[in-house]
């Protein structure tokens, strides 16, 4: 008879095994979800901390399954990643914000999420140059967000196609700031027009000095390089009168408004525009 040890080992396996096949059925869905407009996009506002006006909206890519429902983007985007798929969704991704907010001016400026992935192709800024000239939208409308592990991973590969970004006239935060590992010395070498302090560092602002002498820095950080610090996950009252004693810039989350879809654009068929 198998020992209690390994019945427990091949059922370890038999999990893995479900798990991988997820995984690979996952992966073939995303295929078809591009080409069947599944994908579409919500905005969430950042406000203004000094005026109360909002400044922006982040763009967030939502995928909607025919049988599974809404996936959420932690789930879907490491397996768009491991496949490459990222980089037909990512275009695309960029092409979509761009005319969303060129239809609607109210947005103001609009953040789209970059994965590090997308920064493997040379042909990065044209993508970005092409999705501003389709839709009419001023460069300058346009915000992208590169989270510090991209900038880790591969440096010379990354910033060259940063600088070419930037130089069209788009925008470029650092996303997620406070959770890798980039020195002051990375904040330097690029110039970024804003930093996002990671949300993980609001559930802590309520209880703990630690936080609100972190809180503090990122925004000498920011005063030091003349560049506005925007704080992710705002959640409640109190946590906005934190960052506002501070000095924060700007601030966005669930307390300002949830992602939702862009006004007007709520029935709107996603992907290539065909019904
Ligand atoms: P992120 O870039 O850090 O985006 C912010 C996430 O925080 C969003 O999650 C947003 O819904 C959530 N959030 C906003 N306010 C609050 C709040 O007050 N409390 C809490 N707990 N959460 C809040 P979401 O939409 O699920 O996206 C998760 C991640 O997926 C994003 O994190 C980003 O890394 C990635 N992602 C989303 N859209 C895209 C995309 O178009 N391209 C790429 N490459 N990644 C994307
Ligand atoms: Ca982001
Ligand atoms: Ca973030
Ligand atoms: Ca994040």
């Amino acid at each position: 008879a198998k020992s209690s040890a390994t019945r427990g080992l091949s059922f370890y396996h038999a999990e893995m095994d479900a798990a991988e096949r997820h995984r690979r059925r996952m992966k073939d869905e995303l295929r078809l979800a591009l080409a069947e407009g599944q994908f579409h996009l919500l905005c969430q506002v950042q406000v203004n901390l000094q005026t109360g006006e909002p400044c922006g909206h982040e763009m967030l890519l939502r995928w909607n399954h025919p049988e599974r429902g809404p996936v959420p983007p932690a789930e879907f985007i490491p397996l768009a990643e491991e496949s490459g798929l990222i980089l037909p969704i990512g275009e695309w991704v960029l092409r979509e914000a761009c005319a969303l907010a060129a239809a609607n001016p109210q947005l103001g400026r609009v953040a789209v999420n970059l994965s590090a992935v997308q920064f493997s192709q040379p042909d990065l800024p044209r993508q970005v140059e092409q999705a501003l000239a389709a839709s009419g939208l001023p460069a300058g409308r346009l915000e992208l967000e590169i989270t510090e592990s991209t900038l880790m991973l591969d440096r010379s590969r990354t910033l060259p196609l940063l600088e070419r970004i930037k130089a069209l006239g788009v925008h470029v935060a650092i996303d997620d700031f406070g959770t890798g590992y980039s020195s002051l010395g990375t904040l330097r070498s690029f110039p970024f027009d804003k930093i996002k302090l990671d949300r993980s560092f609001m559930a802590e602002l309520d209880t703990s000095p630690q936080a609100v002498g972190i809180l503090r820095a990122v925004i000498g950080i920011g005063r030091a390089l003349e560049i506005p610090v925007l704080a992710e996950g705002v959640e409640t009252q109190s946590q906005l009168e934190h960052l506002r004693a501070e000095g924060c810039d700007e601030v966005q989350g669930y307390l300002l408004g949830r992602p939702a879809p862009v006004p007007g654009q709520e029935n709107a068929p996603s992907g290539d525009g065909t019904l």
